[in-house]
């Protein structure tokens, strides 16, 4: 079952550049509006398209472990406009049909992928901040937020970028607790994925490169942490006692070198 992870916030708030630490094969990228991003890193899977069955081919056929739908409101608004001339109020219902299967049929993903859907935001008639849709009538059908456990906003403080992981009173924000160390994190969203692979158990397993057996946790440090931080110092990931051996090494060959 993959888990669908839902991203608010306004244009320009930092929403697309929380992407920024992915490599170009870490993330398959649903590109809706075919916007430009804001970095360097082009995605080597990448679909521009805001058609369902071409999105749900590809979700279906990507080897990346992690999804990015970026502007997924585009979703529903592109197919609002192209419907203008409808009279009725079935297209509504259709519209919102569209997208909520979408989000479910993330659920028929293999267990180790995370989606990210990322959405403008709106302020609805009780100052209250939530996904923008095509409005009222296609709120009265379905309750987007309603279809993910994990929202996130973004939030700018003093020119720093963060998302927000719990609500303030006044948005739609919600996370399982002790998810996420704060209400206010860094807006990394590989940091983010990282943090909900080991809350859910989802870290396919990384492999020590020195002895071959997977990586664990270790005290306070998760797998992940470990297998990121000895991929930083060694260039390769390692086990914690791999790791060890390694210092110990250095401090022998430092010390050899000093009579
Ligand atoms: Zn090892």
């Amino acid at each position: 079952m993959g888990l669908p992870i839902l991203i608010l916030g306004y244009s320009g708030s930092g929403k697309s550049a929380s992407m920024r630490n992915f490599g170009a094969d870490e993330v398959a990228l649903v590109n809706v509006n075919g916007k430009a991003l804001p970095f360097r890193t082009q995605f080597t899977q990448t679909l521009c398209s805001d058609q369902y069955p071409d999105i749900d081919r590809f979700l279906r056929s990507v080897t990346a472990k992690i999804i990015v739908i970026d502007d997924c409101q585009y979703l529903m608004a592109n197919e609002f406009m192209r419907r203008a001339q409808e009279k009725g109020f079935d297209k509504f219902t259709e519209i919102g049909q569209s997208f909520w299967t979408l989000v479910r049929s993330v659920l028929s993903l293999p267990q180790d992928v995370t989606v990210y859907f990322l959405s403008h935001i709106d302020t609805d008639e009780n100052g209250r901040q939530k996904i923008k849709t095509i409005g009222k009538l296609l709120d009265e059908k379905i309750t987007v937020e309603g279809m993910f456990t994990i929202v996130l906003k973004t939030s700018v403080q003093d020119g720093h970028y963060y998302f927000a992981t719990q609500t303030d009173g006044r948005d739609t924000c919600k996370s399982p607790m002790g998810l996420f160390p704060a209400m206010y994190i860094d807006n990394d969203l590989k940091a983010v994925d990282i943090a909900i692979r080991d809350y859910y158990g989802m870290m396919s397993q990384i492999i020590c490169a020195d002895c071959g057996r997977p990586v664990t946790a270790v005290r306070d440090k998760s797998a992940g942490e470990i297998a990121e931080g000895t991929a930083r110092t060694y260039g390769i990931p390692l086990c914690w006692t791999c790791a060890c051996k390694r210092v110990k090494q250095r401090k022998e060959a430092a010390n050899a070198g000093t009579p």
